[in-house]
């Protein structure tokens, strides 16, 4: 996606049974986590009852002088990680500072740190009961709703996990991988919301044991035996490394089919699939292929937008032997913030940012492979480039369905005003960004290209069909009005 769409975290934990430092292990597995959140980082280690954390807004540090301090300061064999993106509360510096996680909070029994990848639908309701029965917020974050449950509920049920996680998973709607830290007795917990919408995953290397968003961040640090919290299920683990499995609530898998066209690495192996994301996406555009065949029998070149979309490009070439030329190439050195100050010098940006070899394009009729479309003004912008360059005609096939339906599940396009597949067809789009025609995935290729079953899947954002009540009935209630003020608020705060 040429659109930079985010998502709201990326989590790493660790459990060592040895004296071995945990700290190595957690930063090189949550850097490679950083695509799923920019906007904040932090670190919070448990040393025998004690908390230290380490957190600042923007991306994980790379430089040796903060990461050794970094290192010095997070002692301990238990550690949990987060990188984060907003998609609760608001996006001024004192909300990010306020949000950035890992959260510790305590109550008099017990002080938890809790670090979660995901989104609460009913954080609004759950905020107004809490803050009632144990006063009021300090920040605007659904992360202090979901970990101020769990207090409650580890108080209610005297500190027995699996009642508090049951009362957790009935009461608290969305996505959520969660992991927490309990230094009452040294213990680590991951628990999955019933849906399983957001990835998480673990492995082990000897002693120690690692959950995170997505395999590579196991691969990295060498990690075996590649396993999934599975929806519903509270795995817990204790200060001498043993790991306890109770599946708490019985699971209906609803993950976000979004992960694997678009926001997941392309290395990731997400939730027991049997092939790693790049090869989804090349089956995604095999799908392309096929229900376009007469369309594509016009094609000479097929080139994607850098990056994102290539895998899928790839597999459009492998499926029909047109030409896949990389003649789009990005600077990555340019970036939003020169510049910006007016509306509208988004397009001057990625004028600047994307190059095309106006030689190959000239006088062609180019398929532009794309990994999907939100508000298309990036697509428009990217299709007047090319038009510049000479191509004689731009059809644009997208892997990812039309996305006409807001996501409540922790993907930031949570506002009918963003999405043009909300108001427009593929034909008016296509007038709209200036392509000669757009063809869009299909329901049926997405659910066969994953290869997970169509009921094992979310697809709401394309088909209205959200897998949890409270956001069908948000959805409902808050409608697809084309009120300016409806449609400009994320419709889980309105
Ligand atoms: S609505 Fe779309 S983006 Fe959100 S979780 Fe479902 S499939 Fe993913």
């Amino acid at each position: 996606m040429s659109e930079e769409i985010s998502e709201a975290c990326g989590v790493f934990g660790v459990i060592s049974a040895s004296e071995r430092s945990i700290f190595r292990i957690m930063y090189w597995g949550l850097l490679s986590l950083n695509h799923r959140g920019q906007q904040s980082y932090g670190f919070t280690s448990l040393d025998n009852g004690v908390f230290h954390s380490e957190e600042d807004l923007n991306l994980i540090p790379t430089d040796p002088r903060t990461v050794e301090k970094l290192e010095a300061s997070l002692k301990g064999r238990m550690g949990i990680s987060n990188a984060r993106y907003a998609t609760s509360g608001g996006n001024g510096i004192t909300q990010l500072e306020g949000g950035k996680q890992p959260l510790v909070i305590s109550d008099s029994n017990r002080t938890l740190a809790l670090s979660y990848n995901g989104n609460i639908v009913n954080a609004s309701a759950l905020r107004s009961e809490l803050s009632e029965q144990s006063g009021p917020f300090s920040t605007d974050a659904d992360t202090e709703v979901l970990c101020r449950r769990l207090l409650g509920d580890l108080e209610e049920f005297r500190g027995d996990y699996r009642k508090a996680i049951g009362h957790v998973l009935d009461t608290v709607e969305g996505a959520y991988s969660c992991m927490v830290l309990d230094s009452s007795n040294n213990s680590f917990h991951a628990f999955r919301d019933v849906q399983g919408i957001r990835p998480y995953c673990f492995g082990k290397l000897d002693d120690v044991i690692a959950f995170c968003s997505e395999s590579p961040a196991l691969d990295i640090n060498n990690f075996q035996g590649l396993d999934y919290v599975r929806p519903g299920e509270l795995i817990s683990v204790d200060g001498r490394g043993n790991l306890s499995r109770f599946q708490i609530r019985e699971a209906k898998p609803a993950m976000c089919s979004f992960e694997f066209a678009y926001f997941s690495r392309p290395d990731s192996i997400l939730n027991g699939t049997d092939r790693p994301v790049y090869k989804i996406r090349e089956r995604l555009a095999h799908s392309l292929a096929e229900t376009y065949k007469e369309k594509l029998g016009q094609i000479d070149l097929i080139i994607s937008m850098p990056e994102t979309a290539d895998d899928a490009a790839y597999g459009m070439h492998e499926a029909t032997g047109i030409p896949w030329e990389r003649v789009v190439r990005k600077n990555r050195y340019v970036t939003r913030r020169a510049f910006i100050s007016q509306n509208g010098e988004r397009d001057d940006v990625i004028d600047k940012k994307v190059n095309i070899v106006s030689k190959i394009v000239e006088g062609k009729n180019l398929a532009l492979v794309e990994d999907s479309i939100v508000r298309g003004d990036t697509s428009a912008a990217n299709i007047k480039k090319l038009r510049k360059s000479g191509a004689k005609s731009i059809h644009l096939f997208v892997s990812f369905p039309k996305i006409a339906y807001p996501c409540l599940y922790g993907v930031d396009m949570a506002t009918y005003g963003e999405l043009i597949g909300s108001k427009f067809s593929a034909e008016e789009i296509a007038t709209k960004i200036g392509a000669d025609s757009v063809n869009y995935q299909t329901e049926e290729g997405l659910i066969r290209a994953i290869g997970l079953g169509d009921n094992s899947l979310c697809m709401a954002c394309v088909n209205g069909q959200y897998p949890t009540e409270i956001a069908r009935e948000i959805v409902q209630h808050n409608g697809h009005e084309n009120s300016k003020e409806k449609i400009s608020k994320r419709v889980y705060e309105r």
